[in-house]
């Protein structure tokens, strides 16, 4: 082939690839699917590269970003802070939970999404009530108000939940029996498994008394079998949907410092991811961000001493780090969430894709 020739065929391929961009960059997601790896910052990202069977789902993304995670009077972000960010779109002190800093209830994505006629779910390896799914649908001063934060699960928008969090429904010490508040609210409740279909009516999956089994423990394939049957429910709505859904307890192996759950909990978040990108894959209109609300333990893939054949995973801290924390998008609006932001910013720009004016 000529020169010529070969310049002209960059040339088309150049101008081909650039108008495929454009019409991405112009479509409005119908759905929108955000995973949270609680405690999740690149070196846990790194670990499933290292310690995974197969290659990482992280590598599907073309659309990477940098969030700073500081809550309004902490450099160091917890969970609830983190979450209320993403779900309210505002910075709040560490501990509460989609309020701000004068404990004002703040406006969440779930009724947002809610109001425009979308489906919405949250699925969680934690209790149900635990401060990140919590921020998506509660509002009250502190994280550790279990009892009440399930109060306002029946109250919600919601049409999917699963994860644990029984007790704080069945077994309350003011009596109340919120398993019956939730069926009167339309809910099919579930306490043993998954099914393996949807049910017609919203769907509350309430499967362990407070937090799900760990991976080492025997919880299989909850994580990413929820999130297939969440989706296969709220895709039923033909204005579309939102699901949270979070790897809760990569945060826990960072706080035991204890790698062996760290990795294993990762990969098992990995896999989700998975399952969201297949499904976005073939439905050409999902945007899926992945991200984390800080990162946990200061984990380090270090090499063993002088030996540059072998890692060591070691921790610095039994809490949370400041560390920026990576953002993976793929789908239509995706190349948004390219840049450094404030982690409020992921609310912003999933609000701002929903209301993008179709060209
Ligand atoms: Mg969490
Ligand atoms: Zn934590």
């Amino acid at each position: 082939m000529t020169y010529f020739l070969k310049a002209l065929l960059l040339v088309c391929c150049i101008a081909v690839s650039s108008v495929n961009y454009a019409q991405d960059k112009d479509k409005q997601p119908k759905n929108i699917i955000l995973l949270i790896g609680d405690g999740m910052g690149l070196s846990e990202i790194s670990a499933a590269q290292f310690f995974g069977e197969t290659t990482s789902n992280f590598e599907q993304f073309n659309t990477i970003g940098l969030i700073k995670t500081s809550s309004s009077q902490q450099l160091v972000t917890d969970s609830a802070a983190g979450a209320t960010a993403f779900a309210c779109g505002i910075k709040t002190y560490n501990g509460a939970i989609g309020v701000d800093d004068d404990k004002k209830p703040l406006r969440n994505i779930v009724d947002y999404a809610s109001n425009k006629g979308m489906a919405t779910g949250l699925i969680s390896t934690s209790s149900i009530v635990h401060a990140t799914p919590a921020s998506f649908f509660a509002h009250i001063d502190s994280r550790r108000k279990y009892p009440e934060i399930a109060a306002f699960l029946p109250n919600s928008e919601l049409d999917f939940v699963a994860g644990g969090g029984l007790e704080f429904f069945d077994r309350r010490e003011d009596g109340k029996d919120l398993v019956k508040s939730l069926k009167e609210k339309g809910f099919e409740v579930t306490t043993d498994k998954l099914t393996k279909t949807t049910s017609i009516k919203k769907q509350a999956f309430l499967l362990a008394d407070d937090e799900m089994p760990k991976m080492t423990e025997g919880r299989g394939d909850f994580l990413p079998d929820a999130t297939a049957l969440a989706i296969q429910h709220l895709a039923k709505n033909k204005n579309g949907f939102f699901l949270m859904v979070e790897g809760s307890q990569i945060d826990w192996g960072g706080h035991a410092n204890d790698a062996d759950y760290l990795v294993s909990e990762l990969l098992d978040f990995d896999k989700t991811i998975g399952v969201a990108l297949e499904y976005a894959r073939r439905d050409k209109n999902t945007l899926v961000i992945v991200t984390a609300d800080h990162e946990t333990g200061g984990f380090t893939l270090a090499a063993e001493g002088s030996n540059y054949h072998k890692i060591e995973m070691k921790f610095s801290t039994g809490g949370h780090s400041a560390t920026m924390i990576p953002v993976f998008a793929k789908g239509p609006g995706a190349e948004k969430f390219a840049g450094i932001y404030e982690n409020t910013e992921i609310y912003t720009k999933m609000i701002s894709s929903l209301n993008k004016k179709k060209k």
